[in-house]
């Protein structure tokens, strides 16, 4: 299985518009963030979490060209901006599978209503073939057993995945004890950590830690990162063994 980091930043990217932060300002590709998105492949299988606006960017960036899933955590539009330009792979495959919860769904149709219109649809107009997933029952995509997960973002809940040995969170801020029993085992983790201070509705970096700490994977990958966490060199320095700052388009196999 392959997993790519499509963008690693926190809603308003890194840079930031219009900011003096050394962070913004810096030259290490590292420091450059898109919003937070990843793919996991292998042979037969394409699967996205997450489609924000930097989502064209990011699938030319990668080279992906199919995409088997798209799943979505939740409907924030750091999450889901980017859908109109699913098109490319509309043209290519028809309708694009799109994962998530009723209420996210629901959320979606309002914001993009014309990609949910049955009459009278402008031709061309990005095309869903929607699945409502339930937060206690596993999904197919091909071979691959997909296992939500319960997070909560704030008061708001969200959705993280697991496949095989590999999981997927992001936006957490508070999970129940029932769900972390579904992280057991897992060998790969990505985590959100925002910065050091603390925030209402994210991980910061040490509850990141704790929860790596309760988990204990083999490897753990922090995401969903914001300028305030510092510069990716120096903080990566600072990190425990085997936990990691993820960076755009970076790519681990497992
Ligand atoms: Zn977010």
């Amino acid at each position: 299985m392959k997993i790519y980091f499509l963008g690693t930043g926190t809603s308003q990217g890194i840079p930031v518009i219009g900011s003096q932060h050394p962070v913004c300002l810096s030259n290490d590709i590292r420091d450059k963030r898109l919003r937070v998105s990843v793919w996991i492949s292998d042979e037969k299988h394409s699967v996205v979490v997450d489609c924000g606006p930097d989502f064209r960017q990011q699938m030319l960036q990668s080279g992906c060209a199919r995409i088997d899933a798209l799943l979505f955590t939740h409907e924030h539009a750091d999450h889901t901006a980017g859908l109109d330009d699913i098109r490319p792979f509309n043209f290519q495959q028809g309708p694009m599978p799109v994962y998530a919860e009723q209420r996210v769904l629901n959320n979606l149709q309002k914001r993009f209503d014309y990609i949910f219109e049955t009459e009278n649809r402008y031709p061309g107009a990005p095309s869903v073939n929607a699945h409502e997933i339930q937060v206690d029952q596993r999904f197919a995509v091909g071979n691959w057993e997909i296992q939500p997960i319960r997070v909560y973002h704030g008061n708001l809940p969200v959705l993280g995945f697991r496949i095989d040995d590999f999981a997927y969170l992001t936006d957490v801020k508070t999970i129940e004890s029932d769900e972390i029993e579904k992280l057991k085992g897992v060998k790969v983790l990505v985590v959100n950590a925002l910065r050091e201070e603390p925030h209402a509705t994210h991980f910061n970096l040490q509850e990141a830690l704790d929860f790596v700490t309760l988990i204990q994977p083999e490897k753990t990958y922090l995401t969903h990162i914001s300028h305030h966490m510092g510069f990716h060199a120096e903080r990566e320095k600072q990190l425990p063994e085997n936990v990691f700052l993820a960076f755009d388009n970076l790519e681990i196999t497992l």
